[in-house]
């Protein structure tokens, strides 16, 4: 069996990353989505397995323990990718910001590193008002992404506009399919 494949999602908050890979991994059985730790409280209305929820020292040992294939602080918070436990032949899904997604291409060059960005500043303060974002994380999440897309624009391997969801899905299962052609 080949090694799988690892879909790196980056992108600013509100782009609509988890909203797409939700969509990418139900479309396609032979993805696995990777779910991440993090150490920010659970926000309203949000899944309780959108991550696994963990106090700061459960999460600082998972680091000593090396149970982590990268990690990185956001916003205060600290979030990470267990390392994925994946040998049944599917390919790997990881939502994450651009500092995991660097450390992730590191030990994996041939991760493809899908930048999602939204189609506008208003149209993304829109979506995280629209999911229940408190005014601070909005503004944050705003103000951050202007040095995420500068950054994503240097490093990603491509670049989606999420802006009708149909088609920017379906733009990325274009994107895994001809890896997936490359790698035969
Ligand atoms: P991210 O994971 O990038 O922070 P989400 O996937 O949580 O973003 O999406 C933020 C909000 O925008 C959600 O309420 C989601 O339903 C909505 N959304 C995602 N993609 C689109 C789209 N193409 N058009 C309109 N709304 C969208
Ligand atoms: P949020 O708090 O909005 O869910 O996530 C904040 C940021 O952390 C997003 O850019 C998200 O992609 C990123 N993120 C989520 N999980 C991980 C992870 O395991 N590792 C890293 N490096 N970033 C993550």
């Amino acid at each position: 069996m080949s090694a799988p494949i690892i879909v790196v999602v980056s992108g600013p908050g509100g782009a609509g990353k988890g909203t797409i890979v939700e969509e990418l991994v139900q479309r396609d059985s032979a993805l696995w989505l990777s779910r991440s730790w993090t150490t920010r409280t659970q926000r309203d209305g949000e899944s309780s397995d959108a991550y696994v929820f963990v106090s700061r020292s459960e999460f600082e040992q998972h680091i000593a323990s090396g149970g982590f294939l990268e990690w990185t602080e956001f916003l205060g918070n600290l979030y990470g990718s267990p390392m994925p436990n994946v040998d049944d032949g599917r390919d790997i899904v990881l939502e994450i910001e651009l500092h995991g997604a660097t450390q992730v291409k590191e030990r994996h060059p041939d991760a493809i590193l899908v930048f999602v960005q939204p189609p506008s500043r208003e149209e993304q303060r829109r979506r995280l008002q629209g999911r229940g974002d408190s005014e601070q994380h909005v503004v944050e999440r705003l103000k951050k992404a202007e040095d995420e897309e500068r950054l994503g624009a240097e490093i990603a391997d491509v670049i989606v506009v999420n802006d009708d969801l149909e088609r920017a899905v379906a733009e990325i299962q274009g994107i895994i399919g001809a890896a997936r052609n490359r790698s035969r």
